[in-house]
């Protein structure tokens, strides 16, 4: 008679939620999947997905504005907003079936839905019923966070939950918030034909990434006429009629009048409600849930992934995670897993795309590491020449003298895809030269991580040995 009835309850069946369940099952755990809204989590039903496919129907009117460049006469570019948001659900319907309930029963989990609630350590209550477990995972997630500032609670919001379901395009935009998600919407509503504004407390756009990444997205945002407004700090909402956002700046007070707002400030970990400071089981100050390095939280048999565990907030660190969390759930008896972080890549699908993995410049420079630059200019690529995509950059961050990849952002046309090459390389620890010693297509845009390796060895070269070979030469003639 078992002592437990699943081996492992998962609380979430978003990304993180999701792959646990599905580990679990292929290893023949008897899992028990709670989600209290929609199968696919943030990312299927409000994240990813529907960003992504907004951005493509902005990038079909961006590339249809752009038909003279390519010698095709120029049509007026007319976005039907309510047929671009129709796609939108559309895609979101199509991928549904890789998550639902049906596809996870299939595989042997056993999906519950309403909300979750943990009772002690091994038991969880939805609505009457009350489920044991030997191990608990959380994967409850992420919501956008709602900064408290005057007005804002008298406005009609849009955040990236309900964003979807707008029935008009906003003539007059403003996002607060100039990370990831603000950007890829900006530019989105943007192209689609929204007058965007777009509000930044810090001085650069995509805080994270260097200055001249942020730099060469400002330049690009503004020639497509987003007002960028950085180091504005917005402070009170007022509706006298018209809504505007009133915002403190180094030149005084400014007044920024819209029709809508989309706040997209940060994310805010789900870690209320569950009962969970009542268990033991700590938070940090951003309220994500503390775990160690098996994903353990202060309740050792409650496992933490995703969102609400972070510290990234990505799809693919959701899955990455789930993995150990799992693993270290049902076979850590035996053998823990340490989750593994060092090599993390994530990208902004804006047009251009950023991507990245491992250390930037800052990075670097924070950690006081010795550290060289080398940089390809994508604007040079015969690829990227045909296809109209002539800019960006390939930028690797290297300790100075060695061939070991610390990092690598790129600025460009799929920088997003391209990337995926210094991924393999960094987790394998290949270097730059073994990159330029492999063939790369011709012409593809994946060429420029080889010029860039190129360009590494060209500043490396061995002076003395080309200095004996040149004698060499002479004497041979
Ligand atoms: C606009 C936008 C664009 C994004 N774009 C990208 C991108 O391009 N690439 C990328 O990698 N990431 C992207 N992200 C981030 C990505 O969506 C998240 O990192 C990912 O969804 C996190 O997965 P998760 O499983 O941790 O959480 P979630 O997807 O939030 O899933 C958590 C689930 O738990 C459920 N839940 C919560 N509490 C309970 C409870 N008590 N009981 C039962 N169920 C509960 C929720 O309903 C939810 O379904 C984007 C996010 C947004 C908002």
């Amino acid at each position: 008679m078992s002592k437990y009835e699943a081996n492992i309850i998962v609380i979430g069946a978003g990304s993180a939620g999701l792959v646990s369940a599905y580990i679990a099952a292929a290893v023949k755990a008897k899992v028990i999947l709670i989600e209290r809204h929609k199968m696919g989590g943030d990312c299927l039903n409000t994240g990813c997905v529907p960003s992504k496919a907004l951005l493509r129907s902005a990038k079909i009117a961006n590339y249809m504005r752009r038909a003279e460049e390519f010698g095709i006469e120029a049509v007026p570019v007319k976005p039907k907003f309510a047929q671009v948001l129709q796609r939108v659900h559309k895609v979101i319907e199509a991928i549904e079936p890789h998550d639902s309930i049906e596809r996870y029963t299939e595989l042997g989990v056993e999906c519950v839905t309403g909300e979750a609630e943990i009772i002690d350590a091994h038991t969880v209550r939805v609505g009457q019923r009350d489920i044991t477990a030997k191990s608990i995972i959380i994967a409850a997630g992420a919501r956008p966070f709602v900064p408290p500032i005057e007005g804002l609670d008298q406005i009609k919001y849009l955040t990236s939950d309900n964003i979807w379901e707008l029935s008009e395009q906003p003539k007059r935009l403003v996002v607060l918030g100039g990370g990831p998600i603000g950007c890829e919407l900006s530019q989105a509503f943007s192209k689609l034909g929204s007058e965007v504004t777009i509000v930044e407390m810090m001085d650069q756009l995509m805080g994270r990434e260097d200055g001249d990444v942020a730099e060469l997205i400002t330049r690009n945002f503004e020639q497509g006429g987003i007002r960028v407004l950085t180091n504005h700090k917005a402070v009170k909402f007022t509706n006298n009629g018209e809504k505007v956002l009133h915002c403190e700046s180094s030149e005084g007070l400014v007044e920024i009048p819209f029709d809508e707002i989309l706040v997209a400030v940060g994310r805010k970990a789900n870690s209320d409600g569950m009962n969970l400071e009542a268990l033991g089981i700590k938070l940090r100050r951003n309220g994500t849930i503390e775990t160690d390095d098996y994903l353990r939280t202060a309740v050792p048999n409650i496992f933490a992934c995703g969102d609400i565990a972070g510290p990234y907030q990505f799809t693919h660190t959701a899955a990455h995670q789930a993995w150990f969390a799992v693993v270290n759930a049902l076979f850590g008896f035996a053998k823990k897993f340490r989750v593994d972080y060092r090599v993390i890549p994530w990208a902004t699908f804006t047009m251009p795309e950023v991507a990245r993995v491992g250390l930037n410049e800052q990075d670097a420079a924070e950690k006081g590491i010795d550290y060289e630059v080398t940089r390809y200019e994508i604007d040079d690529l015969d690829r990227a020449i045909a296809d109209g995509e002539a800019h960006g950059f390939v930028k690797v961050i290297t300790p100075r003298n060695k061939d070991k990849i610390l990092g690598v952002t790129i600025v460009g046309h799929h920088a997003g895809d391209l990337i995926s090459e210094f991924v393999l390389a960094m987790k394998y620890k290949i270097g730059l030269n073994k990159i330029l010693g492999t063939l790369h297509l011709y012409p593809s845009l994946a060429e420029s991580n080889k010029f860039v390796a190129g360009n590494w060895k060209k500043n490396h070269q061995p002076h003395a040995l080309l200095k004996w070979v040149e004698r060499l030469h002479n004497w041979r003639r």
